[in-house]
């Protein structure tokens, strides 16, 4: 693990727009970012494509990749479980992409153990009020998942001080530039 290409851990709690800020820097080819995508549990939502945003299996088949070693790291966020598969990731470091791991903080602190050297990011929202917000603008869960994130999310931003950078997303083009920069000086 942690081979030619950089290890990027990018965290912060559930509705603060890690994915709009993703976006706009994912495709940047000067940072050479390849997206790790996850095995879940979670059912898919609308709009999302097996395979692309994550594979989505059975909690059998995630049991199973558990048992053969096959997760990077995994952690069960709000009923369901999440994890890293081992080889995707190293395969794509080996051909020197820079991968970002867009994980939780349970799943974040089993990586930053094993590989010290990630380049660790968590997102913060402007306000408590706003991270609300912007969930429940999401429209994407039922009030008591809502209040569940809600609640990982407080607990998510006492874990803060385990990463070496710190952005806030009140604008996510200023955010995205925060991070372009630190991705930069990385490489
Ligand atoms: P969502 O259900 O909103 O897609 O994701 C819920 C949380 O799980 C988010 O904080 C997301 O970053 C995290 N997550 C996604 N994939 C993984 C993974 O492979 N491992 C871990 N530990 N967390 C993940």
């Amino acid at each position: 693990m942690c081979k030619k290409g950089t290890l990027i851990v990018f965290s912060g709690p559930s509705g603060v727009g890690k994915g709009t800020i993703l976006k706009l820097f994912k495709d940047d080819p000067e940072l050479k970012i390849a997206y790790s995508v996850s095995m879940t549990t979670r059912k898919k939502r609308d709009g999302e494509i097996d395979g692309v945003n994550y594979f989505f299996v059975s909690v059998e088949e995630f049991k199973k990749a558990i048992e053969n070693n096959e997760l990077l790291e995994y952690a069960e966020f709000v009923g369901n479980y999440y994890g890293t598969p081992n080889k995707y990731v190293e395969d794509l470091l080996n051909k020197g992409n820079n991968v970002l791991l867009e994980i939780e903080v349970q799943g974040a602190l089993q990586v930053l153990n094993k590989c010290p050297d990630a380049l660790s990011i968590f997102i913060v929202p402007p306000s408590m009020e706003e991270l609300e917000k912007r969930i429940r603008g999401r429209n994407t869960e039922t009030e008591e998942v809502v209040l569940k994130r809600l609640e990982k999310a407080k607990k998510e931003m006492e874990c803060l001080c385990h990463y070496k950078y710190v952005i806030c997303n009140d604008i996510p083009d200023k955010a995205k530039d925060e991070i372009v920069n630190i991705i930069k000086r990385s490489m």
